[in-house]
């Protein structure tokens, strides 16, 4: 009998070959003896020696590599060399702890420390108990440890994979990755991105995986079914070598396979690199523009003036074509200097996006000075402006009434809207899709503020999925709302890059789909394969799962794929 367990999918890709596990040392037990007086000096240099081997071994295969895989083992071998780790070895093996122990408990102790910190912080655990793993090893005189040596095509199983474990992945044997922990912005995910190869995070059944045994890892729906007959599963990798060289052959524009258009746009940042990246590619225009991401480096606000320099230069490539600019969105994960509040203790629900225009009422009022100045110099370019995080009626009201001002004012023609990634925004839909000219669910927010779970929390993969059946019934209520008042509804968080949930959301009557650029071929070969009336009925089949991997599988069934 086969046996299928789900996780989150983070890049597509079927395979079949044997499961291998990565080898993880047993830990010693956490106390020893004490250190005679005499020993402690020359085991504080053994470790330190260890310590920087391993920081050698780490640095010495970056020099090997390149791109993303040099710049995580790059940072690896930094963190067995950190000043604040070292040191807290050294002082406790100064007391007399043996070094093993010494490190196990001092990493103990950082672990926690990046867990409070949160978000980025809290991945980067993954990485510093990997770092206490190889010098252990190199303490006790055992192999460091990692994956295996495989000569045959294999599937990678960890319970969490660390930078320096996938750095140098041959994709030519390792079939697929899945893991028990991890998040959609780990670093199993951002290698397994690089590489290509197929993933699947957080899949807490995983143990259930035997070492050797053969399993079909799919990352269309994220299951993992063992026991499966061969031919079948050898089928379904076929049929996804082919969805892949479908892709690769898609140039878009988007339509269903009955011809109902899809828009599907670009999420970039102002700098030139990701705009340019856009509009040499698929994209038919811009459905983010994340303003922020240029002001966070900034001691102080940029100036109007240099502000429309940078709005002219995102907008002036789109001639005939549009650019949705998000105002300043602040905060949070992304502190700006001079815009956000120094200490929140709960920041993802604190002053950010529209809220941090009470404490400073003019960086939102400039902004919208240069992106206005910016548009007259541009008249063929249409220009959509949405304001981050608004959570009540007057609040967009007032937007919009800045926007209008605007256009007066400077004599163009913008379009005002609001992004709804607060579930509040959500639920009162109606009543905000009257006010504005547009809306852009923002899923990234809205699953994280529905299910209250940390976005970056690597703990927490499962339940920040958009395929949750609450953000889901959210994300379909907003859209029904744009349909019945007639006003558009686009989708510019991650959910709209899943091929088969943008399915779905064109069912539900999403009318543009922004994303990374280089999700928008996948996107646009899945959705020429499938009509509207199979979209609509993905949208319906969703509706009373229990969990993503059913919401997963019942859109899949109705899609047909
Ligand atoms: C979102 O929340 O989905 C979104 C697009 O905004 P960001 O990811 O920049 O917070
Ligand atoms: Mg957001």
């Amino acid at each position: 009998m086969t046996t299928t367990i789900y996780g989150t999918p983070v890049v597509q890709g079927a395979a079949f070959a044997p499961a291998l596990w990565v080898r993880r040392p047993e830990l010693p037990a956490e106390t020893a003896p004490a250190l005679a007086l005499e020993a402690r000096e020359p085991e504080v240099s053994r470790f330190l020696e260890c310590a920087n081997t391993v920081a050698d071994n780490l640095l010495n295969r970056a020099s090997h590599t390149n791109g993303q895989a040099a710049e995580v083992l790059t940072m690896t071998a930094s963190m067995a060399t950190d000043r604040a780790w070292t040191k807290d070895v050294s002082t406790r093996i100064r007391k007399g702890i043996p070094a093993v122990q010494a490190v196990m408990a001092a990493t103990a102790r950082f672990v926690v420390m990046f867990e409070t910190a949160g978000g980025v912080m809290a991945e980067r655990t993954t990485d510093l108990k990997d770092v206490r793993d190889r010098v252990i090893a190199h303490l006790q005189g055992t192999p460091e440890p990692g994956i295996p040596n495989a000569t045959e095509p294999f599937i990678l199983c960890a319970d969490d994979l660390s930078p320096a474990d996938t750095a140098e992945l041959d994709p030519h044997l390792c079939q697929a990755i899945i893991t028990q922990l991890g998040g959609p912005t780990s670093h199993t995910s951002i290698i397994s991105r690089q590489l290509g190869i197929p993933c699947i995070v957080a899949v807490r059944r995983l143990g259930e995986i035997a070492e050797g045994s053969f399993v079909l890892v799919d990352g269309k729906d994220g299951s993992i079914t063992a026991d499966i007959d061969h031919d079948a599963a050898r089928a379904r990798v076929a049929e996804d070598r082919e969805r892949a060289e479908k892709v690769a052959r898609w140039t878009g524009p988007a339509t269903t396979s009955d011809g109902v258009r899809v828009q599907l746009l670009a999420n970039v940042q102002d700098a030139p690199t990701s705009i340019n990246a856009a509009h040499s590619g698929l994209a038919e225009g811009v459905g983010l523009l994340r303003t922020e991401l240029a002001f966070l480096n900034a001691a102080i606000e940029p100036s109007v003036d240099e502000q429309t320099v940078s709005y002219a230069n995102a907008i002036e490539p789109w001639k005939g074509s549009k650019v949705v600019f998000r105002t300043l969105d602040a905060g949070s994960d992304k502190p700006v200097a001079y815009a956000t509040l120094p200490e929140e203790p709960n920041p993802a629900l604190g002053v950010r996006g529209i809220r941090t225009t009470g404490p400073h009422p003019n960086v939102l009022q400039n902004q919208l000075d240069a992106i206005s100045i910016a548009a007259m110099a541009h008249p063929q370019t249409e220009v959509w402006i949405m304001a981050p995080m608004v959570s009540t009626i007057p609040e967009a009201r007032w937007f919009v009434s800045l926007v209008r001002q605007r256009c007066e004012e400077f004599g163009v023609n913008l379009k005002a809207g609001i992004m709804i990634e607060v579930p509040a925004a959500a639920i009162l839909i109606d009543q905000f899709v009257d006010i504005v000219d547009f809306v852009s669910l923002g899923t990234n927010d809205l699953t994280q503020y529905t299910m209250a779970s940390d976005r970056l929390s690597p703990d927490l993969a499962e339940y920040a999925d958009p395929w949750q059946p609450a953000p889901l019934a959210l994300i379909r209520r907003v859209a029904e709302a744009g349909v019945r008042l007639g006003k558009p509804v686009g989708v510019c968080g991650e959910a709209a890059a899943d091929p088969m949930l943008a399915c779905v959301l064109v069912g539900m009557g999403v009318t543009s789909l922004s994303m990374a650029s280089g999700a928008i071929a996948g996107v646009g070969a899945q959705i020429a394969e499938v009509s509207a009336d199979q979209c609509r009925a993905a949208a319906d089949a969703v509706v009373g799962a229990v969990d993503p991997g059913e919401a997963r599988h019942r859109a899949r069934l109705a899609l047909g794929l």
